[in-house]
């Protein structure tokens, strides 16, 4: 488990990602006046850890936490971090309707069979919180529709809503004098449906967002940050499958069987899964 902060950039720093429990990476952009956080993490713990690490690196002054989306990996610390929370009003329309859950394995067990939660998160719950669920839910006290602006003194940070499959709320954060761009969960599939699934108009609409902005490092909650380079290689290929995913429908060997021509290679393992998720995506008609 990784349990030291790590530099991104000159003022940027980040507790990594941890799968053992579906930890997502939060981080800290440090101002000449204040630092915003990303995300508050999967639970009081995490949030401590994350609090912990930056104490000792001197980091303080806390503006307010930004949520990427209400996912319980990335809010259930808020209670915790007890700041100004920043979030898209959907994600606090999410969380006030989570409010009213029960925790236990029972009510977990219960929502995973009617279809409310998903075997994954229902299994990390219980293995991040043990015994011991104090779970408390907290609202984000300021809401924004489209954008929010938060300057820290000599670096801006602007949160933009870009929605797509992975949740309607999703939201990115740019810091330009850094060239980073945080892209939360919002890139991977939905999660809450029978099956992972990426509709082709959403990505490419998500796509297009995320290129008007200007990053060299890109983050992704639950993996290492991303080469300028290594990330558009990642949209070219999110592109190419929603192309052949529109010229073959659902005719998989045909679809497989172009990208792995075109890509002059077998697929990867995410590759195919990939395919499997636009495939799932398309519309019964
Ligand atoms: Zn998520």
């Amino acid at each position: 488990m990784e349990k030291n902060l790590k530099q991104l950039t000159n003022r940027i720093h980040y507790l990594p990602h941890d799968s053992e429990t579906d930890r997502p990476i939060l981080s800290a952009i440090c101002g000449d006046d204040e630092t915003l956080i990303i995300d508050a993490g999967n639970s009081d713990n995490h949030a401590k850890l994350f609090l912990g690490v930056l104490n000792q690196n001197q980091i303080a002054n806390y503006h307010s936490v930004v949520l990427t989306h209400w996912h319980w990996d990335h809010c259930f610390g808020t209670n915790q971090m007890n700041l100004l929370t920043i979030a898209h009003e959907n994600t606090k329309m999410h969380l006030e309707k989570m409010m009213e859950y029960d925790w236990s394995d029972e009510a977990l067990d219960n929502r995973v069979e009617k279809g409310l939660e998903n075997q994954f998160c229902s299994d990390m719950i219980k293995k991040e919180f043990g015994e011991n669920r104090n779970i408390t839910i907290t609202l984000p006290n300021t809401t924004f529709k489209d954008k929010y602006e938060i300057d820290l003194g000599g670096i801006r940070c602007v949160v933009k809503h870009v929605g797509g499959d992975h949740s309607d709320d999703s939201s990115l954060i740019f810091v330009e004098e850094e060239k980073v761009l945080f892209l939360g969960d919002c890139l991977y599939p939905s999660v809450y449906e029978q099956q992972p699934q990426y509709k082709i108009e959403n990505v490419r609409h998500l796509l297009e967002n995320i290129e008007m902005f200007d990053a060299e490092i890109y983050v992704l909650s639950h993996e290492h940050p991303f080469s300028k380079d290594d990330f558009m290689g990642y949209i070219m290929l999110l592109k190419l499958i929603c192309d052949l995913t529109e010229k073959h429908q659902r005719n998989h060997s045909n679809l497989v069987n172009e990208l792995s021509t075109q890509l002059n290679r077998e697929l990867s393992q995410l590759e195919e899964e990939i395919v499997f998720c636009f495939i799932n995506g398309l519309s019964v008609d």
